[in-house]
């Protein structure tokens, strides 16, 4: 059989799709360029390095890899019930958020209904849209003069909804721009949500924000029982090579979720690391006060050099350079600085670094400035 004819056999959304892309691995700019020194700012990793009681807590387990993980994660659960106040009954574990957002998409949309999202909103939902054969709504980002042109209209996301509407994917902060919304403007939105669209609140850098208006959307579990609100271990907690993630819903939507799921979705070293990251402050107060301290260092140095910086909650700088960033791309990698390029989200002009060590940050920076022109 020739190719052409296999892609036939594939469903018609499916044969459309465009696969994910992720950041340039340092591996693979190793072997194209030979470089010796690498630095990659391109998938919002956590700089501070693993967690040293990660590391042994998977050190003492690795005796026992022969055994299949817990399926109902039971002991990572309940460490999360406890943390989150929420019950073990409305938690649902992923192979990192990513699953989970599979998983919603399968459980809640068909060929027949809509998932609405914003311009410029996380690259994963209109993927997992287009894997179920469901059609995409891209509803206008922010107008106006400010940054927040950039971040999720909710007005226009709520005017945009119809009777097809199965399921609202919203995040906040957003990736790749960094902005984000408030208090009051989540209370109204959830307030237009008619009962039968479920709403994701995709809250993957929750633990970096420090802005006291921003909203905790656990919150509004008890309010809305077509609430959904997705976090992860890959960015503040510093496990994206584990992959685990979870979401907090009503109980009912948690058994629907996982009805759908793999049996074994989170591998046994990962529920175990999950458990022990979730509980480390000190960890997670040295990334905040890390990355705090990168976004100034980034924000202020590439202002001077005049380039545009959009204000960010997360752990990642979106930068407007005035001109088709794609060559400044190519030539910050002949440098061995790995950053992200946007254009596939309709960003053609900026490029989303994130925030490294206080070193690495610095490594770009000097990088940037030899290629001004
Ligand atoms: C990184 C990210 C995720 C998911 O990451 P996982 O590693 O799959 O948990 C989800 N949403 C947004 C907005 C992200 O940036």
């Amino acid at each position: 059989m020739e190719k052409t004819e296999i892609i036939q056999l594939a469903t018609p959304a499916i044969q459309k799709l465009q696969p994910y892309q992720p950041g340039k691995p340092i591996s693979e700019l190793e072997r194209e360029l030979g470089l010796e020194e690498i630095i990659k700012l391109a998938s919002n990793e956590n700089p501070l390095g693993t967690n040293p009681k990660v590391q042994a807590v998977i050190q003492e387990n690795l005796t026992e890899l022969t055994r299949y993980p817990d399926g109902n994660g039971f002991e990572l659960k309940r460490a999360l019930a406890q943390k989150l106040n929420v019950d073990v009954e409305q938690i649902t574990l992923g192979n990192g958020s990513n699953d989970v957002l599979d998983l919603i998409a399968r459980t809640f949309l068909t060929t027949e209904s809509e998932a609405l999202f914003s311009e410029y909103a996380f690259a994963v939902y209109p993927i997992s849209t287009q894997a179920v054969g469901a059609m995409a709504a891209i509803s206008p980002a922010g107008r106006g003069e400010s940054w927040m042109k950039y971040g999720h209209d909710l007005d226009a996301m709520a005017a945009r909804i119809n009777e097809k509407t199965g399921v609202i994917f919203v995040a906040n902060p957003n990736n790749p721009t960094g902005t984000w919304f408030g208090k009051q403007q989540l209370e109204s939105f959830l307030n237009v949500i008619p009962s039968h669209v479920i709403i994701v609140l995709d809250e993957a850098y929750f633990e970096y924000v420090k802005d006291s208006d921003y909203p905790d959307a656990t919150r509004y579990l008890a309010q809305y029982p077509n609430l959904i609100v997705t976090r992860t271990f890959s960015k503040a907690h510093g496990l994206a090579g584990l992959r685990v993630g979870y979401s907090l819903s009503s109980a009912e939507i948690a058994d629907l979720l996982n009805r759908v799921r793999q049996p074994f979705n989170v591998n046994s070293l990962a529920l175990l690391a999950a458990e022990v990251a979730l509980n480390d402050d000190a960890y997670l107060e040295e990334t905040r006060r890390l990355n705090g301290q990168g976004v100034k260092q980034l924000t202020e140095a590439l202002t001077q050099q005049g380039f545009n910086v959009i204000p960010s909650a997360g752990n990642f700088i979106c930068v407007d350079f005035g001109k088709p960033a794609m060559p400044l791309y190519e030539a910050l990698l002949k440098k061995g600085v790995i950053v992200r390029p946007l254009a596939n989200y309709g960003l053609p002009n900026h490029l989303r670094i994130s925030i490294g060590s206080e070193y690495e940050n610095q490594f770009f920076i000097n990088a940037l400035a030899s290629l001004a022109t």
